[in-house]
This record gives C-alpha cells, sequence and structure tokens, in this order.
C-alpha cells in the first residue's frame, strides 16, 4: 500500500514536470513561433529532419477517408476494412488474396503516386542546406521530391522491395514492375491475383514478404547497413559550436525510441541545437529543452506555408 502510494506520487510528479516543460514552450505564439523557426532555418549549419507517418498523413495520402473508400470498396465490403493501416494485418487465406490486396495497397500509397506537394515544399525549403533525412515512413515520397538518396536514411523498410517471408537470406527485391502487373491482373469478382503472379523466395522457393519491420524476420540487406552507417558518419562530422536544427515532423509514440528520443536526446547534449516538434497531439520532451524546444500543433502544411512566406 505505502509503495503503491510512492509510485503514484512519482508519477504525479513526472506528469506535473511534462506539463510544466511544454507551458514554457508555449509561451511563444505560432507566428512568434514561426519567426524563430525562419532565423534558424537561415542560421544553422546543420537541419537534420525526422518523420514519421503524421508527415504522409499531412501530405493527403488518404488512409481512411472518401479516397480509401472509393479505391477499397471491394475489399472493404468482402473484409469489413476500416482504414489502410489495420487492413495491413489481416490474415489473408491465401497467397492470391494477399498479393492482390498488397499490390494495390503499394499502388494506391507509393508506386501509383507522385511526390506530394507537401515534400516537394519541404524540400524547397532544405535544398541548399546542409541537411540530412532520417524516417520510419516506408514509402517513397522523399526519393521522389527530390532529396539526395545518399542523404535518406529509412529505418522500417520499404514498400518497394520484398524478401524471403523467413528471412533465409539478406538480399531484397525491387518488385515495383511486378506489384504493377500484380494489380493489373486482379480479378475483382474473387479478389485474387492469378498464381502464377505469387512471389516465391528465390534461394528456398518460400513466401515472400514486403520488407516493413513486422516481426524478426525483417531483413537488413547492405545498403540498409549502410545508410544507417551513413547518418552515423554524418552526425560524427558535425564540427563543434555548430549550429544544428532538428525538425521533427509527425513522429507520434509507437516507435520512439528509432527517431523522436534520439533528437531529444540530441538537442539535450548539444546546447547549440533546437528541436522544433510538428505533432498536434504528442508534444512533451523528455528533456528540459527550454527555448530551445518549439512544438508546432498546427496542420504540417499550414505550419510549412507560413514558414516559407
Ligand atoms: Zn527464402
Amino acid at each position: 500500500m505505502f509503495n503503491n502510494s510512492i509510485i503514484i506520487i512519482i508519477i504525479l510528479i513526472y506528469m506535473f514536470s511534462l506539463t510544466n516543460t511544454y507551458k514554457e514552450i508555449n509561451n511563444y505564439s505560432l507566428s512568434e513561433k514561426y519567426s524563430i523557426i525562419k532565423k534558424l532555418l537561415n542560421e544553422s549549419d546543420y537541419i537534420i529532419i525526422g518523420a514519421g507517418a503524421g508527415l504522409s498523413t499531412a501530405a493527403g495520402l488518404d488512409y481512411s477517408g472518401p479516397k480509401f473508400q472509393k479505391e477499397f470498396e471491394p475489399w472493404i465490403k468482402k473484409y469489413n476494412f476500416k482504414d489502410l493501416y489495420t487492413s495491413g494485418f489481416y490474415p489473408f487465406q491465401t497467397e492470391e488474396e494477399k498479393w492482390a490486396y498488397w499490390s494495390k495497397h503499394i499502388y494506391y500509397d507509393d508506386l501509383g503516386i507522385d511526390a506530394a506537394d507537401l515534400y516537394k515544399k519541404l524540400f524547397n525549403l532544405v535544398k541548399n542546406h546542409n541537411y540530412y533525412i532520417v524516417t520510419t515512413n516506408v514509402d517513397d515520397q522523399f526519393y521522389k521530391a527530390g532529396f539526395d538518396p545518399e542523404k535518406i536514411t529509412r529505418y522500417q523498410g520499404s514498400y518497394s522491395y520484398l524478401q524471403c517471408k523467413r528471412a533465409c537470406h539478406n538480399k531484397l527485391y525491387n518488385y515495383n514492375e511486378k506489384f504493377i502487373e500484380m494489380v493489373n491482373n486482379i480479378d475483382y469478382n474473387t479478389l485474387k491475383i492469378p498464381s502464377n503472379l505469387i512471389p516465391k523466395c528465390p534461394v528456398c522457393g518460400g513466401k515472400m514478404e514486403i520488407n516493413l519491420r513486422m516481426d524478426q524476420y525483417f531483413v537488413q540487406d547492405e545498403y540498409w547497413y549502410k545508410m544507417v552507417h551513413n547518418y552515423e558518419e554524418f552526425l560524427k562530422k558535425i564540427e563543434e559550436n555548430k549550429k544544428i536544427l532538428l525538425l521533427e515532423f509527425g513522429i507520434g509514440l509507437m516507435t520512439p525510441s528509432i527517431i523522436r528520443y534520439p533528437f531529444d536526446k540530441m538537442a539535450y547534449t548539444n546546447k547549440n541545437s533546437y528541436l522544433i516538434r510538428f505533432n498536434l497531439d504528442n508534444k512533451e520532451s523528455i528533456y528540459q529543452l527550454d527555448e530551445r524546444y518549439i512544438v508546432i500543433d498546427e496542420d504540417i502544411n499550414i505550419a510549412i506555408e507560413k514558414i516559407m512566406k
């Protein structure tokens, strides 16, 4: 009983400290914050962008709205899908159904669309700076918008690649063309693709999977390690006393240890850095960063427009 009370008090103190941190940074009005960010963009020697699902949502990729409902109507009827996120976890009974759905999903969310305006604007914002991108997003938006591929590290895989489902070997296969063939051959009565289009592992002959970090079999190939190393090298080369601007977009608390917490820590340990967190809901930092921490809880499109003005 006594122990429980102490734990509750500690939790309350912790929650209070978080609220307090947010109150302090909230003293600025949004327009003041945008002026500060503009100034920081001009003054900073390094800009590191961290991006999560919230950025692609803000960019207009519709996961549950009218466009989703129109494009996925047959799947919604047959499988009772609610949105494009939870539908990705549906246990399809056959590979024919699974790849019909996934090729459609990937075409809708990535292959069949160009760079979104928001990503293009972000590119224009940082293209003349010494920037680096780290992301948990698995679409190709940063690549399509013109960012240098040598400056993009994505941790959680990609819609464009398949791997052996049981990771029997460490290689990825670009499936873009084959996905298009699958989409073009979906039988809309059965919601299946022809059996001959089902991917098979070229090594063990078993099932293939999209290279997304879903289980312990996620394949990190040579290129994955190269790009993780690339980012580490970028960070190592940051010169002392130079200014760093961390721009974090739409990263929630699903997998905060990949980008969000490291950004908090970087901002805390490097006193020449600023962390700008674009997030509607999860606004706290795990450290006390005072005036070097700014939260923008406005739609990212509007925020970027205002910063570019
Ligand atoms: Zn295999």
